[in-house]
């Protein structure tokens, strides 16, 4: 391949492109930088981009960078080993799951183990005649092929996500990603003391190396289902370098997008622009000073946190001073540098800024089968008032849920929860003074036990008179 542009890869050539494929333009495309680059340092990167996917895992929209850069990164670092990516890859998961050598794993039931009465050390060689059945198919394998397998055999992931939240399967992308730098450990002494096994802990290296693919695979089809992970691949390196745009990339060693850190240079155009208006509202100059001061601070420090509590704060300040002016019908003029001090700030924060603790809110996963959310309501946006209104629709349903209880399978713990949620909605709804809160909140209590029994009729029509009320 030789240093080609991806322009000129495409013309013709985009069937035959395979994981193989991708790995070598990526191999060639950084070839000058990663040379200077050791394992441990192509490891952070990877690291580093494996965070930013967690952190922009739960948001909206098709960030699709998101995972084409640890996906990159796991190319260099395999690149760095001498590894094969597709080859560790199938290697790993020749069309079954390696544990309990199913076509769709059933691990959860069987605790990591076969299914089916295979003594461990056999287990190997079922691997290897899986592996030679589907090398011998001859399929391109590309990233859409290995996508589709992934999905096929741990089908179970996606319910997991859809019931417990995405953050489980980060976790294990994480907690995959750290095995692979144990493994790295192991075969570096084994090699370091010249070792009779030390190929044998590089095939470690290679499956943990899978492992981490296999996760980020599965996130992907869950995350983007039905959409070509090939063409988001290709789309990101359509012009090479997507920094510098040069093929083989020329940047520095540590040049990057401003990725999530605070950009500082915003910071100080928020200061400039700060003073300028200091000047025109006299009336407001004390308020303004103190913000000035605080992005002083933030930018003699460098430090993120003050710096976002800074933009935080002045946007807060900026838009009460924004409605003050206009509707004292102040001049226009410094309402219309107001807001666009405000757009500055947005931006700043939202391309930026380190991620916050989670308001209130916790998951909390029991165990697989029995899977659920409880979520604080506290970040909720949702404001349920207990009324008149919806009096007689909660005294409906609560004698309902009392009437079909027994119908609802539920576990005795969960049966005893909903009850005791039952009898305080009951007592509230009997007070003279009904607390809105802690009848919302034994409403989403009810909720979440409900929506823990799958396919149960009782639960969804129950379910569904539930989402009008909260
Ligand atoms: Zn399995
Ligand atoms: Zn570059």
């Amino acid at each position: 391949m030789a240093n080609q542009k991806m322009q000129e890869l495409l013309k013709g050539k985009k069937k035959n492109f395979d994981i193989n494929f991708y790995q070598s333009y990526i191999s060639d495309l950084y070839s000058e930088i990663n040379q200077k680059r050791q394992f441990i340092d192509i490891y952070g990167y990877l690291h580093r981009n494996v965070g930013y996917l967690g952190k922009s895992i739960s948001k909206d929209g098709n960030d699709f960078s998101k995972f084409i850069l640890p996906i990159s990164w796991l190319f260099s670092l395999s690149t760095n080993l001498n590894i094969k990516l597709q080859d560790a890859f199938i290697r790993q998961y020749p069309g079954i799951c390696p544990y309990c050598l199913e076509r769709h794993c059933v691990c959860f039931k069987t605790g990591k183990t076969p299914l089916r009465s295979i003594p461990a050390y056999e287990m190997q060689e079922e691997m290897y005649f899986k592996r030679e059945e589907f090398q011998n198919s001859r399929e391109l394998f590309n990233f859409d092929k290995a996508v589709n397998l992934i999905n096929d055999i741990f089908s179970v992931n996606e319910v997991i996500w859809k019931i417990a939240g995405e953050y489980h399967h980060m976790f294990k992308i994480h907690q995959e990603v750290a095995e692979v730098h144990e493994a790295y450990g192991n075969f570096k002494k084994a090699e370091e003391e010249k070792l009779s096994d030390t190929n044998k802990l590089l095939d470690v290296v290679n499956d943990e190396i899978a492992d981490v693919f296999a996760w980020i695979l599965g996130a992907w089809s869950i995350k983007y289902p039905g959409k070509s992970l090939d063409s988001a691949f290709i789309d990101y390196y359509l012009y090479d370098c997507p920094v510098c745009g040069a093929m083989p990339c020329k940047c520095g060693l540590r040049d990057m997008r401003p990725s999530t850190l605070i950009d500082f240079d915003q910071l100080k155009i928020v200061r400039e622009k700060l003073i300028k208006l200091n000047e025109t509202l006299p009336n407001h100059q004390e308020e303004i000073s103190e913000l000035i001061k605080s992005y002083e601070n933030a930018l003699n420090t460098r430090k993120t946190t003050t710096a976002t509590v800074a933009l935080s704060q002045s946007q807060e300040k900026l838009e009460e001073l924004e409605r003050k002016i206009s509707t004292i019908g102040g001049n226009s003029h410094s309402s219309l540098s107001i807001s666009e001090i405000i757009e500055i700030i947005n931006t700043t924060l939202k391309f930026g800024g380190p991620s916050r603790f989670p308001p209130v809110s916790y998951i909390h996963v029991e165990n697989m089968s029995h899977s659920r959310i409880q979520q604080s309501t506290s970040d909720s946006n949702q404001v349920f008032n207990f009324s008149s209104e919806n009096k007689k629709e909660i005294v409906e349903l609560i004698s309902e849920i009392k009437q079909h209880i027994d119908e609802l399978n539920l576990s005795l713990q969960d049966k005893s929860e909903a009850k005791a949620d039952v009898e305080t909605i009951e007592t509230q709804i009997a007070s003279p003074k009904p607390k809105s809160a802690i009848i919302r909140e034994s409403l989403l209590s009810l909720k979440t036990i409900f929506e823990g029994i799958a396919g149960n009729v009782v639960a969804d029509l129950l379910l569904k008179k539930m989402t009008g009320l909260l």
